[in-house]
């Protein structure tokens, strides 16, 4: 499997992880926050939106997260 550096830990930093990252914000905007998997390591991802409607999304195996606004 092709890898790359972890340069900042938990940084979405290339193309593929970020498009699959989209479809889970999408998703999490949503309402739908259970079933998603890391594009990275395909453990499950914990994703949740806060009363702002920022959208938080963290790995439970290798670590990614993102937190941010959709949009
Ligand atoms: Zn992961």
């Amino acid at each position: 499997m092709a890898s790359f550096d972890d340069r900042g830990a938990g940084a979405w930093d290339d193309e593929e992880t970020m498009m699959a990252l989209a479809d889970v914000l999408t998703d999490v905007a949503a309402g739908r926050v259970d079933g998603h998997r890391c594009p990275r390591c395909d453990k499950a991802l914990d994703c949740k939106e806060d009363d702002r409607g920022w959208l938080h999304v963290r790995c439970t195996g290798c670590g990614l997260r993102f937190d941010g606004m959709l949009g």
